[in-house]
């Protein structure tokens, strides 16, 4: 069975290498770095998840989300908002629009791992090695872009 896709989507360089390194072991990772190129990667690669940062340039991850689950040919992919502005009502509103999970941020390598697994299933075996936590967490940035409604 070949790896499941995930895209991660984020403008942060830090945060995206890192959420990289927590998953490239188990899962086949695909990259974006702003809403317009995660848009296209979704709907020309077909990932079997989305992890879209809410505040992105060009395209914010609430305009991604919302014309990926407007289209037949994507809305099936499932979408986790991540974002480091835990504002009250921002899961209640990406659930709302469309969204199949949330993750604030900054999360734990664990936390990603047991959100990426709540939707494609128990990660696969990282090639016998014990160092799949090697990730250096002092490069996870708590972005304080701002927030794009
Ligand atoms: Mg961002």
């Amino acid at each position: 069975m070949s790896a499941r896709r995930v895209l991660i989507a984020d403008d942060n360089e830090h945060n995206r290498e890192y959420a990289r390194q927590v998953l490239v072991d188990a899962w086949a990772v695909l990259v974006a770095g702003e809403g317009q190129e995660a848009l296209e990667l979704a709907r020309r690669e077909r990932p079997d998840l989305v992890l879209l940062d809410l505040s992105m340039p060009v395209l914010n991850g609430w305009e991604v989300a919302r014309q990926l689950k407007s289209d037949p040919a994507t809305a099936g992919i499932p979408l986790v908002a991540c974002t480091a502005h835990a504002m009250a009502g921002d899961r209640e509103r990406a659930l709302a629009t469309g969204f199949d999970g949330y993750l604030a941020k900054p999360y734990r390598p664990h936390e990603l791992v047991a959100c990426v697994e709540s939707f494609l299933g128990p990660a696969a075996p990282a090639g016998g090695g014990d160092d799949e936590w090697a990730v250096d967490e002092s490069r996870l940035h708590d972005s304080r872009e701002g927030e794009a409604p």
